[in-house]
This record gives structure tokens, C-alpha cells and sequence, in this order.
């Protein structure tokens, strides 16, 4: 049997079998609607509505990224001094100014290319849905920023504990709504990936490949 022969006949929903995405069971001759024997979560061979999900979180996201931007992440206040407003970028460039290339390196990488680069990957597998082409790429893509996502809110992070470790020292850092909106990017962008399913590009394409069998 070739490789091309085996995926156009064989999938584990082809063979009744189904996934669990909940406690991860493969379970056998189960029906779209039933529920998990062992989790009781309800059980589908695909995502449901995964494409129109991924596409309201994708948007949202995207209107979100210019005020996580563009609007303040901290507000400093130090003894005698005017208040030092600062967004994602400035903070960024602050600590490069300051000798910290590391941890600017780091924020930058984490907070501006990671959500970028998220974005840019969603709405390329959402635009390129074509049945012609195995989706290789998409799938190796997709694997990428599902591994990637975890770590985008290491910024988050840095602003609450540089908040802590200033507080009631010389300053006090308190957060803007640029950090809010950021936070909300991060997670939509988590849900956006969450919800797309790979594997119904897989089916286009087998189906076009049984199609031109025919
Ligand atoms: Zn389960």
C-alpha cells in the first residue's frame, strides 16, 4: 500500500476510533454526540465551529494589539520626580539603554515577535484552506505555535515582579491598561490556536485526493 493510497482510506474517524481531548482515551465505536466513558466530557472526531472560533478569537486579538501597544504597560513614580509613563516598546528600549540586553532582548522577543508572529501564523492557516496542496507546512506551523504560546506571558510576569521588587522602595510602579489589554492578547491568541484543528485540512485534502482517484 503507498503512502498516498493510506491517506486517502485511513483515519482513526474512518475506523470509528475517537480521541478524547479532555483525559486524551482513544475510544472505540463511539457516536459524535456520546460522552467520554472515562472523563464524561462530550467527544467529537473534530473541533466544532473551529474555524468561526478561531476567527472571532483571531480578530479580537488583533484589534487588541495596537492599545497593547500603543497604550501605557507602567506608571513609576518615583520620590521627586514626575511620573515616568511607559509602553511595551519604551520600557524595551529603557532597559537596552540601561546595559539589561538580556532581559530587553528577552521582553522584546516575548511581547512583541511571539504575538506577532502568532498572528501572522492564524491568519495564514485560516486563508490557506486550499484541498490541492497537503497542508505540511501548515501542520508544522501550527505544532509551533501551539508549543510557542505558553511562554508569551512571561511579560506579564516581568511587570508584576519588577512591581513587587520596587514597591515600597524609591518607587512604585503601577500597572497601565496597556498590560491588560497585552494580558487579553496573549490569551485570546492561546484560544485562537485552541480551537483550530489541523486535521480538517487533512480531510480536505483527502477528500480531493479520493475525488481525482475516482
Ligand atoms: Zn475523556
Amino acid at each position: 500500500m503507498t503512502h498516498r493510497h493510506n491517506l486517502t482510506l485511513e483515519t482513526a474517524r474512518n475506523q470509528g476510533l475517537c480521541h478524547c481531548l479532555k483525559c486524551g482515551v482513544v475510544l472505540e465505536d463511539v457516536l459524535e454526540a456520546d460522552n467520554c466513558s472515562r472523563c464524561r466530557a462530550a467527544l467529537y472526531s473534530r473541533k466544532p465551529r473551529s474555524l468561526q472560533k478561531t476567527w472571532v478569537y483571531l480578530i479580537t486579538a488583533i484589534l487588541l494589539f495596537f492599545p497593547a501597544n500603543l497604550l501605557p504597560i507602567t506608571y513609576t513614580n518615583s520620590l521627586g520626580q514626575p511620573t515616568q509613563v511607559d509602553t511595551i516598546l519604551s520600557s524595551i528600549l529603557f532597559l537596552w539603554h540601561h546595559g539589561s540586553y538580556v532581559v530587553a532582548a528577552i521582553i522584546f522577543l516575548a511581547s512583541i515577535v511571539t504575538p506577532f508572529f502568532k498572528i501572522a501564523v492564524l491568519l495564514y492557516l485560516l486563508t490557506h484552506q486550499s484541498p490541492r496542496k497537503a497542508p505540511v507546512l501548515q501542520t508544522k506551523l501550527y505544532k509551533f505555535i501551539h508549543f510557542v504560546g505558553r511562554w508569551s506571558m512571561i511579560d506579564v510576569f516581568v511587570v508584576a515582579l519588577l512591581g513587587a521588587l520596587v514597591q515600597g522602595n524609591f518607587a512604585t510602579i503601577t500597572p497601565g491598561t496597556g498590560i491588560f489589554a497585552f494580558a487579553a492578547v496573549v490569551m485570546l491568541t492561546m484560544f485562537a490556536t485552541e480551537h483550530f484543528d489541523t486535521r480538517l485540512l487533512w480531510d480536505n485534502y483527502r477528500e480531493h485526493l479520493c475525488k481525482k482517484q475516482k
